[in-house]
């Protein structure tokens, strides 16, 4: 939904291939292996984990990563500064307040206390 995704923010991409499977095996359970064990060391983080926890929002997405160093800046900063009056003028804008992208979607990630957010 646009004003809600992190690639808006410059600080977050995804690698290889948009399947979950992808990564269960072979070279892509090799990279996620990898990216999961040494992604930290370079202040990355993989905010759509499974929702085990509680985490809301996105599913799980294994290829998607975020930088933490500025993406917990930037989340701090969209908390304060974005509304739902930012969230509209484009067809399906008028579901963002109900479903309410911006506590969880936007806030929806793990490793809150890297990415910017208050718990986990
Ligand atoms: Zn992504």
């Amino acid at each position: 939904m646009p004003s809600t995704s992190r690639h808006h923010w410059g600080t977050d991409m995804d690698l290889n291939n948009l399947n979950n499977k992808f990564f269960d095996s072979g070279e892509g359970l090799k990279i996620y292996t990898w990216l999961k064990a040494h992604g930290a060391e370079y202040g990355f983080c993989q905010p759509y984990t499974t929702k085990e926890g509680g985490r809301t929002g996105y599913e799980e997405e294994r290829w998607h990563w975020s930088y933490l160093p500025l993406s917990g800046e930037f989340l701090n900063q969209y908390k304060k500064e974005v509304t739902y009056k930012d969230i509209t003028g484009f067809e399906g804008s008028e579901v963002a307040k109900p479903m309410g992208v911006i506590k969880n979607y936007v806030e929806g990630v793990a490793c809150k206390k890297l990415c910017g957010g208050s718990s986990v």
